[in-house]
């Protein structure tokens, strides 16, 4: 009896090997695949980030480049302007951007007393989430300027603190090419790339975005929007002892 189990199971427990085997040389051979493809996806991602909009000009045609490319990207809308236009921050995000808070008039916030700036940032959230029924996730401080106490403000208020480490300077007027050029050169995985669809000078930055897309793809980086599962207080810059300063220039 014990004999015979032992045939019969001989046979079977080959066949399971030779699957077994089969199967781990198939996930072997795929590896190098598979590896690169998430790779790209969760290892070399970069942030495309655009501020002071929206724009009836620029907005559109930013939104329009992001859809043909598939690429995703966060916009950090000003109050007033989303309540102007709500039928263009309704369409960021339902195109798949995040949006953020960049403050209701663009005022720069340090030295502004704790209502002011708590006012400011819930005038904003107001709006947005009146429009398309989301609080933003993040604040970008006007300016890229705020005090250590502004920060307790901004993150009590419900936001993450969002800064960039790539600044394409694309609101002083600069043409294309040199915008593509700022846009690619210094970029690392995890790079916060800062541009505008909301100022006179975003026609440059809409004519540079197609080849800042391809250019970045050709290095192998794929694009996302600011990481839904980021929890800490500031992204893309790190704080220093007393303020976040980023100068412009
Ligand atoms: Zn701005």
């Amino acid at each position: 009896m014990l004999n015979a189990k032992r045939q019969i199971s001989k046979p079977l427990i080959k066949m399971v090997l030779f699957l077994v085997f089969g199967l781990l040389a198939l996930e072997i051979f795929q590896q190098p695949t598979s590896a690169l493809q998430k790779g790209v996806q969760t290892q070399k991602v970069v942030y495309l980030t655009f501020d002071d909009g929206p724009s009836p000009r620029y907005t559109p045609k930013v939104l329009d480049i992001l859809r043909k490319e598939h690429v995703s990207a966060t916009f950090f809308v000003l109050g007033f302007k989303a309540a102007q236009y709500p039928q263009l921050v309704r369409r960021i995000y339902h195109e798949g951007h995040e949006l953020g808070n960049h403050g209701y008039y663009h005022t720069f916030i340090v030295n502004k007393s704790k209502q002011w700036v708590e006012s400011d940032i819930r005038k904003t959230d107001v709006v947005v989430q009146a429009v398309c029924g989301v609080k933003p996730k993040y604040f970008r401080p006007p300016g890229g300027i705020l005090s250590k106490a502004d920060v307790g403000l901004v993150v009590k208020a419900g936001h993450s603190i969002a800064m960039w480490t790539v600044d394409t300077n694309d609101w002083k007027g600069l043409s294309a090419p040199v915008i593509v050029e700022a846009a690619t050169q210094r970029v690392t995985a995890n790079s916060v790339i800062l541009m505008h669809d909301g100022l006179v000078t975003s026609q440059s930055t809409a004519t540079a975005l197609p080849v800042i897309i391809h250019k970045l793809r050709a290095k192998g980086y794929g694009f996302a929007v600011l990481p839904k599962q980021f929890q800490g207080p500031s992204l893309g810059g790190a704080p220093d002892s007393t303020n976040y300063r980023f100068k412009r220039s």
